[in-house]
């Protein structure tokens, strides 16, 4: 997604390169009703998630040399505590310095966040309607 060269005119097609996920996973089958598909999300969400605490990403730091991504305040602790690799692949990381904040990665986190709610609503919609027509007293 980021090694998107900038010199390509917009003519030429862009290829993507299959990372291991495209090319072990199963093709989705094409849908041509209105039924309700779920796709895993797991490879987008996963790397927005923070390698220390687990949870989304909250004020993404960079580091510069290897672009893993952190919390603010966990990578500030993690070099706090005196650690001064980084926490994904050990290569050194000396000081804050050697940190970019990462706005776009903050606006992708926002959206996703926004989108898990909206889906949610959706998945009760979709499950009221169910259990409407249905008239099952199933959960
Ligand atoms: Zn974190
Ligand atoms: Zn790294």
């Amino acid at each position: 997604m980021t090694n998107r060269p900038s010199d390509k005119t917009d003519n030429e097609p862009f290829f993507y390169e299959l990372n291991s996920y495209d090319i072990q996973r199963k093709p989705q089958t094409l849908v041509y009703d209105n039924s309700i598909v779920r796709v895993p999300l797991d490879p987008v969400l996963k790397s927005l998630r923070c390698p220390i605490c687990l949870d989304f990403l909250t004020n993404t730091m960079a580091t510069i040399q290897c672009i893993h991504r952190f919390c603010n305040d966990c990578i500030s602790r993690w070099l706090q505590s005196d650690n001064k690799q980084c926490p994904s692949c050990r290569k050194q990381l000396k000081s804050k310095r050697y940190l970019r904040a990462d706005h776009l990665t903050d606006s992708i986190v926002d959206m996703v966040k926004k989108q898990q709610i909206k889906l949610k609503e959706l998945e009760n919609q979709y499950q009221n309607q169910m259990d409407n027509n249905t008239g099952s007293d199933e959960n």
